[in-house]
């Protein structure tokens, strides 16, 4: 963080490892208290574009909601470009099934040749229900998919939020807005299951604090920042469900030698 007076500035690694709350965004904290909140669309940003090595420099305690999608850091990551380096990528295998549930929802990881998202909500609102979304994580899937689903809540909650000072900054230009049975915003949704699109981008988000992009399938039902915390915290907090392998390029895992990287000894909990 910068832009704080030098005692403030800290570094914090965006890992599982320094999420501190996951009640309604999910947030990263490091020391002497620093803290970042709303990090999830701008880590799903670089999780798509499969950028996995940059430093954020943040002047603030949360990430700007922007149009409450991550299309906006997509396009400024774009037109900045994309550098690509000699080292190897490190990815995390799935070695076997590791799944958490809680209050009638689960996540999952199961073992997959690839990078599988499948997320499913299932609303007590007409105009929400129940939505699926599954993709294999590509960045043109991510781009043409995912980036551009807008965060949403329903009026009476955002009021219960004012209540309590929070969420000062929603609007119709960041947020989806819903009553009982309809959208509220004048221009309506960008794609017709919007909402579940969206819970896959925070999936995607939340997924990428692992530190490493996951080769495995991901599944969530009536998931959220706290379960999609969770599953990656139990993964990783069990040595034998995953090891690392490398590979110069994300296009070539596909082709790498994943036998002999199964024989090869766990390297810990990566950072990076
Ligand atoms: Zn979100």
């Amino acid at each position: 963080m910068t832009d704080m007076a030098d005692d403030c500035k800290a570094q914090i690694d965006a890992n599982y490892q320094s999420v501190s709350n996951v009640t309604l965004c999910t947030v990263l904290s490091g020391e002497n208290g620093a803290h970042v909140a709303t990090v999830e669309h701008l880590i799903a940003a670089f999780r798509g574009l499969n950028i996995d090595n940059a430093v954020i420099e943040v002047d603030s305690h949360e990430i700007p909601i922007m149009d409450g999608s991550a299309r906006p850091f997509v396009e400024a990551l774009l037109e900045a470009g994309i550098k690509e380096l000699p080292a190897q990528r490190r990815f995390i295998k799935v070695l076997r099934p590791v799944r958490v549930s809680e209050g009638g929802g689960f996540c999952e990881f199961t073992p997959h040749d690839g990078f599988h998202f499948d997320v499913e909500i299932d609303f007590d609102s007409p105009v929400i229900g129940r939505q699926r979304y599954q993709m294999e994580l590509t960045p043109e899937r991510f781009c043409a998919e995912v980036a551009a689903a807008r965060t949403f809540g329903f009026i009476k909650d955002v009021e219960h939020l004012w209540a309590s000072g929070r969420a000062l900054g929603a609007s119709f230009k960041n947020t989806i807005a819903l009553d009982d049975d309809r959208v509220l915003n004048p221009e309506g949704l960008r794609f017709k299951d919007e909402f579940v699109r969206h819970k896959l981008l925070d999936a995607i988000g939340d997924v990428a604090l692992a530190g490493a992009p996951i080769i495995g399938a991901f599944r969530s039902y009536r998931g959220g920042h706290r379960l999609n915390y969770l599953a990656v915290k139990a993964l990783l907090e069990d040595s034998s469900a995953w090891t690392i392998i490398e590979a110069p390029r994300i296009r070539e895992i596909r082709y790498a030698d994943f036998a002999r990287s199964l024989e090869a000894a766990h390297m810990g909990a990566p950072r990076n």
